[in-house]
């Protein structure tokens, strides 16, 4: 524990790093971000929806600007132009990175906005190519393959690292749990094999709840915050936690894409993060029942179930997945994952649809695989939606002439 410092607690943000260094994760999800709200005489976050603001000192905005462009750091003082920053976006920001352990967090306004934005960082230090290993999340997959970007990759299995490295390799990306599979990786050994390549981790499967991939040397963390960070499937987002050096690299291709986070999706993401551990304990209770059941049922071939928990499951049905699909009542047909309520889908089909089918099926993605993402529903409720989803349909229709008989 810790002495309040002698000094006075309204004058300083050394107060609250002092404070911060003390407090467990389930105290940073309902407090991070939101410190200075009771000195303000607030309880809820004020949700700042200005895109500009008045300043009569240009001045002082043209030192700010030019501080900005020199390293992007948050420009201190009164904001200048929603694009430049958000003091909203900046409260989920400030509580994304204490839960994830790193100096600062960047969001943006999607998943795919944020991995974008690392590319081309990487790409304007002139370090165009990627090492990377599958499975990703179809789109991130696509993005490297297509080399929309610019990019150039080159796919590996984790042993395969270190000889994949480049003189322009600006950046390694991994997922563990990965999309859809839940293959796990060992983050840490990873990180030792990149050497002085940043190792890129997305841990939107695992949430900072069950795994900080700083701690083990990823130098940044990636989320599609659309998923557990925000959990009610009603905010498209994605953020990257990093040290502040790479931060500031963040924020000015930020500032110069124009892929920010309406202030908005930024309040509801910090709501989000308050419920996050909770949320994620609780889910992952239900899932760890329901691998369990289908592990031992023998319509379903193939259960994948990481070590590390969570609340995803990756199956594979002896019978048509296409049925199972079909058949769900209470589970919802959809893609994505991460909400109070359970989705099932069929990576083939959707999530990994855009990834070439033989890499796909090379990545372990087989075309019997479903992806389950629980929700907080009633386990005993979900297992009975699923059990007749899983039920054999009838195969051979009766014959024609005994039906009319
Ligand atoms: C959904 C997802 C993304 C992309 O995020 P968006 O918010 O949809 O752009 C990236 N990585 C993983 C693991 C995802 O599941």
């Amino acid at each position: 524990m810790f002495t309040l410092p002698a000094m006075d607690t309204a004058s300083t943000g050394a107060y609250d790093d002092v404070r911060a260094a003390s407090r467990a994760l389930a105290t940073e999800a309902v407090h991070a971000g939101r410190d200075d709200l009771a000195r303000q005489g607030l309880h809820a976050p004020p949700i700042d929806l200005s895109t500009t603001y008045p300043s009569y000192d240009s001045r002082a905005e043209a030192a700010r600007i030019d501080a900005f462009a020199t390293d992007g750091a948050d420009p201190l003082g009164p904001p200048v132009y929603g694009r430049l920053g958000n003091p909203t976006v900046a409260r989920f920001e400030t509580a994304l990175a204490r839960l994830e352990g790193t100096e600062s967090a960047v969001a943006f306004a999607s998943g795919m906005a944020a991995l974008s934005a690392v590319l081309l960082a990487r790409s304007a230090a002139g370090l165009r190519h990627v090492v990377a290993v599958r499975p990703l999340y179809g789109c991130s997959d696509h993005l490297l393959t297509a080399g929309l970007l610019g990019t150039e990759v080159t796919w590996t299995d984790p042993a395969g690292i270190t000889d994949a490295l480049r003189p322009d390799t600006g950046l390694v990306m991994v997922e563990s749990p990965a999309n859809p599979t839940l293959a796990e990786l060992d983050l840490r050994a990873i990180a030792h094999a990149c050497g002085s390549v940043p190792l890129l981790a997305d841990n939107t499967f695992a949430t900072p709840v069950l795994q900080r991939p700083a701690e083990q040397g990823a130098r940044m963390v990636l989320h599609s915050a659309t998923k557990y960070l925000g959990g009610h499937g009603d905010v498209l987002a994605g953020v990257v936690a990093c040290d502040e050096e790479f931060a500031g690299r963040l924020r000015q291709i930020r500032f110069a894409t124009g892929g920010v986070l309406h202030p908005l999706a930024g309040y509801l993401l910090l709501r989000g993060l308050s419920t996050l551990p909770v949320r994620v304990r609780a889910a992952s209770a239900n899932a760890a029942e329901l691998a369990r059941r289908l592990a031992a049922d023998p319509r379903v071939a193939r259960v994948r179930y990481p070590r590390l928990g969570g609340a995803m499951i990756a199956f594979e049905v002896h019978g048509d997945p296409h049925e199972v699909i079909s058949r769900v009542r209470l589970v919802t047909p959809a893609v994505s994952l991460g909400s109070v309520d359970t989705l099932i889908q069929h990576p083939a089909s959707i999530s990994h649809r855009i990834v070439d089918a033989e890499d796909r099926r090379g990545a372990g993605v087989s075309d019997r695989l479903l992806r389950l993402s629980v929700g907080l529903e009633d386990v005993d409720d979900l297992w009975a939606d699923l059990d007749q989803a899983l039920a054999e349909p009838v195969r051979t229709p009766v014959p024609l002439r005994e039906a009319v008989r």
